[in-house]
């Protein structure tokens, strides 16, 4: 069985980050990745704000972002546009960089740092035991450790439609203040039914005011927000939705009744699932959207365990993910210094 400190469940921006501050702190630790490589397909965060990369530069590495991305002092964020020209800082300025990209580098820096990245493994299960966390890989191979930190993610739940997965990331979105900036004023659908349906088509008067709701079914609404959706133009539909059309982004909805809709982009509320059980596994409670509640610096109840990143908050952006990933860092590195110097 091999020893590390510190092993680190999921190789995202959350486990990479923490992965850093952790060997800067002189910890040695390991990154259980079960993606092959650092390789990430699909469309995810399109860039990072001026107050992260001030850490990356304190950490000595902006320029390794800065040369593989697009600064800009004026952009969307939500439905405000921000100048930032007059920040009081250096880097006045966000930085268009795909998810992809930050990985990839935070991946190299980690690996400088002497940080192995154990690509193509995946996590299964843990056990604690008087001194600490034994972790079982697939395949059987153990590692014990001093902590664990669960930073695994979530997956949104697509509905089962032919074009819903194709189109995801590019025309389809689960989160407005990550995308709505890109389509505003454009003709939208929401995709969802019930209290979902209802809250996610109203938060979206404020990118566009051209909005049908499609309920796939009944659209389990009472009449008094049947009412307040009428009142702000929001359209329901009903008919079950067949598919999602579009060459290179969303076109159009086709119904099993009815005439096809033309949208320019969708944006659903499905709900989201953990991408890997091991937070369960600890018995956390878990909230309605399907994330693990943490205490203070992202500790669970139980002594050694953490759980950072999407796998824990409602609010999933890469900064906030970073940004936990921080803060678990000076947890687990002020418990380690504790019990050490006991
Ligand atoms: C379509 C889309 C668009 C988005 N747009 C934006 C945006 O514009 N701006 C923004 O800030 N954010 C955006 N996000 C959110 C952003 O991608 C997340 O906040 C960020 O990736 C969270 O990082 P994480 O490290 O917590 O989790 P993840 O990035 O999900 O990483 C978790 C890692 O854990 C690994 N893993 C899972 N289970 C195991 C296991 N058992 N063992 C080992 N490894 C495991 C996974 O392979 C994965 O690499 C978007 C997300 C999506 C899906």
């Amino acid at each position: 069985m091999t020893n590390h400190s510190v092993v680190i469940a999921g190789g995202g921006p959350t486990g990479l980050m923490l992965a850093g501050e952790l060997a800067l702190a002189g910890v040695d630790v390991a990154v259980v990745e079960r993606r092959p490589n650092q390789e990430l397909s699909g469309a995810r965060a399109l860039g990072i704000s001026s107050r992260t990369i001030e850490v990356l530069d304190q950490r000595g590495i902006a320029d390794r972002f800065l040369s593989a991305g697009q600064t800009a002092q004026v952009t969307g964020f939500a439905v405000t546009r921000l100048d930032i020209s007059d920040f009081p800082t250096r880097h006045n300025y966000g930085l268009g960089l795909r998810q992809k990209h930050i990985e990839r580098i935070l991946a190299g820096w980690v690996t400088e740092l002497n940080v192995p990245i154990l690509y193509g493994r995946e996590i299964t299960g843990f056990v604690q035991d008087g001194a600490g966390v034994i972790v079982t890989l697939a395949g059987g191979e153990q590692i014990h450790c001093r902590k664990l930190l669960i930073a695994t993610g979530v997956i949104d739940n697509l509905p089962d439609i032919p074009g819903f997965a194709e189109l995801f990331g590019v025309s389809v979105f689960h989160c407005p203040y990550c995308d709505g900036w890109e389509v505003r004023d454009r003709p939208l659908a929401i995709y969802g039914r019930g209290a979902r349906g209802y809250g996610l088509s109203l938060e979206l008067t404020a990118w566009s005011r051209d909005l049908v709701l499609c309920t796939d079914g009944p659209c389990e609404v009472n009449d008094e927000e049947r009412g307040r959706l009428d009142r702000h133009g929001i359209r329901i539909r009903e008919d079950r939705v067949v598919r999602l059309e579009g060459r290179d982004a969303l076109e159009r909805i086709v119904f099993a009744s009815g005439e096809p809709l033309e949208r320019h982009a969708l944006f659903f509320t499905t709900g989201q699932s953990q991408q890997s059980h091991l937070a369960h596994g600890l018995g956390c409670e878990i909230n309605e959207k399907g994330t693990v509640r943490t205490g203070k610096y992202e500790a669970t109840h139980l002594p050694g365990l953490y759980v950072a990143g999407d796998a824990s908050r409602a609010v999933q952006w890469v900064v906030v993910a970073a940004a936990e990933g921080a803060e678990a860092a000076f947890a687990i590195n002020t418990d380690l210094l504790k019990e050490d110097l006991d």
